[in-house]
């Protein structure tokens, strides 16, 4: 028999229905992509997507787009009025709103997010995040299952 799972903060049910899990809808303000100096962590396997997606050979696209940093290949920024966005980040089509250009193929990183091991550590972590994403907290639920799942896929 397997040993039964500790329980975590967000199985905690939610006061207005009773159902446990965490709300995420992203209202498309883009803070998540922007900022200071970051990264987004791309494998080859999502180089290898987002190449096709520009008719680039992998190679191209790791020479245009990409950059080493401390925990691995990155997409690069690029320095805009409000920080340096994801070199995706795009502020035209719909105004006042900013969309992943590569939302299709957008790295492991950008779909997981909120439900990232650094977020979910605690529910004060997950407030302090909601302060710059609007999103959390909003939307549908995500059960405790999806969260697990989800969390497990990116070490951030
Ligand atoms: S900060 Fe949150 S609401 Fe804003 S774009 Fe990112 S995920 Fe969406």
């Amino acid at each position: 028999m397997s040993k039964p799972r500790a329980a975590e903060w967000f199985d905690q049910p939610e006061e207005a229905t009773g159902e446990p899990g965490l709300r995420f809808r992203c209202t498309m303000c883009g803070n998540c992509c922007t900022g200071p100096e970051g990264y987004v962590l791309v494998s080859d396997e999502e180089v290898v997507a987002l190449a096709k997606r520009f008719e680039m050979t992998p190679g191209e696209f790791i020479d245009r787009y990409t950059h080493m940093t401390t925990p691995g290949r990155s997409l690069v920024e690029k320095q805009t009025e409000h920080g340096r966005d994801c070199v995706f980040l795009d502020r035209e089509t719909f105004p006042g709103k900013a969309v992943c250009g590569v939302y299709e193929d957008r790295p492991a990183q950008c779909r997981t997010w909120p439900f990232w091991k650094s977020v979910l550590v605690s529910r004060r972590s997950w407030e302090m995040f909601r302060r710059r994403c609007p999103g959390m907290g909003t939307g549908p639920r995500y059960s405790p299952v999806q969260i697990r799942v989800m969390r497990g896929v990116v070490e951030m």
